[in-house]
């Protein structure tokens, strides 16, 4: 799968079959992307290869133990990293060239979701991670 950013200075490709596909309702999503959630894909980190733009890539610390990185050029939002899974790197799905090829199996940060954003499906929802987060770190 293949994907980048809006204005398509950064492209990058995922050598393996994205896993744990999911929307996040955080308040940091909400902010970052401008939208009312984020939907991210996961791949082992090595699987995330960054074939154009490199350069471009902008990186901001949104937390004590993560880091996001958007397309200096655009502004578009395409990666979490947080320390605690530092094997694996989460990517905007919606930045892939084909999002329908990824879909969605639960909610997380319900608690912070937008009130006028009610999710038109039976998904699993959790007011905060998924209780089975590997690595969570005592907060
Ligand atoms: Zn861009
Ligand atoms: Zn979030």
């Amino acid at each position: 799968m293949k994907g980048g950013c809006f204005c398509g200075v950064v492209r990058y490709a995922l050598l393996s079959t994205p896993y744990d596909t999911g929307w996040c309702h955080c308040r940091i999503c909400q902010r970052t992307s401008g939208a009312p959630a984020v939907v991210f894909t996961t791949v082992p980190k090595g699987d995330l290869v960054f074939e154009q733009g490199r350069d471009s890539l902008r990186s901001i610390a949104t937390t004590s133990f993560g880091r996001r990185q958007f397309c200096g050029e655009c502004g578009t939002l395409l990666t979490i990293q947080v320390d605690f899974q530092a094997d694996e790197i989460d990517i905007t799905a919606a930045t892939l060239d084909a999002p329908s090829g990824v879909a969605p199996g639960f909610h997380i940060f319900f608690a912070d979701r937008v009130s006028w954003n009610e999710p038109g499906d039976a998904l699993p929802r959790f007011d905060s991670w998924r209780p089975d987060t590997r690595g969570l770190p005592v907060s």
